[in-house]
């Protein structure tokens, strides 16, 4: 659960890039919606994206960076993204626990690093931030259940925010423990 942070208007911290509904975190619900995103919110932030736009110049191709202009590496492979999909089902599923949630990272972590096509290295990005996240809240809260910290603890009830750099960190403070399963990169 959570997204990319935005502002009021729905811009991202990259210029030109905007985010909306559900890929966007605005903490316009408060703790008042589990997922925080809603087709009212979804609704609301398209709007005002969209007046956002149409209020200013957007940048030209050139100033955006590279991998959102031109997607590189073509299709990802088939196999590589049913085991990332294996990986996310199997360790960062309804209940989670250290040990699992560490392989995913790591699988994830791997594909990052080894990839040739950009969709199969966003695929991965987005599970890593996902699992790192999941393995550095130890605690159970809402629909984050980890076996392993079953209670909730009242101080961190707050929203958190994280960044690739910090997922990449925790994928290699990880990366010196055992291996459960090899990442097998297409
Ligand atoms: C089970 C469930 C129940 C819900 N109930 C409610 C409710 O009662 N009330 C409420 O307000 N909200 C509810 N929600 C939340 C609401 O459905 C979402 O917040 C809303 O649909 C988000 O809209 P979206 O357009 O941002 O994202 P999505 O609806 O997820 O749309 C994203 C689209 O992008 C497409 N896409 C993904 N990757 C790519 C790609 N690489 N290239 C091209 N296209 C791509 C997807 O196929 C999809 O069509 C519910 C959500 C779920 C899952």
């Amino acid at each position: 659960m959570g997204g990319i942070a935005v502002d009021a208007r729905g811009r991202s911290s990259i210029d030109g890039l905007w985010a909306g509904g559900e890929v966007s975190s605005t903490g316009a619900h408060g703790a008042n919606r589990l997922a925080s995103n809603s087709l009212l919110e979804a609704v609301v932030y398209a709007a005002r994206i969209a007046d956002d736009i149409a209020g200013r110049t957007i940048p030209s191709p050139a100033r955006l960076p590279d991998a959102l202009v031109t997607p590189r590496g073509g299709a990802p492979d088939a196999a590589a993204v049913k085991r990332l999909r294996a990986t996310m089902a199997a360790h960062v599923g309804v209940i989670r626990e250290s040990e699992g949630l560490a392989d995913a990272v790591r699988h994830f972590a791997a594909v990052e690093r080894e990839a040739t096509s950009m969709a199969l290295r966003n695929m991965a990005v987005a599970g890593l931030l996902v699992a790192a996240s999941a393995w550095s809240r130890r605690e159970s809260r809402g629909a984050h259940f980890r076996s392993d910290h079953r209670a909730e603890i009242p101080a961190l009830a707050q929203r958190t925010m994280t960044t690739l750099t910090a997922a990449r960190e925790i994928a290699e403070s990880l990366s010196s423990l055992p291996r459960a399963a090899q990442p097998m990169i297409a």
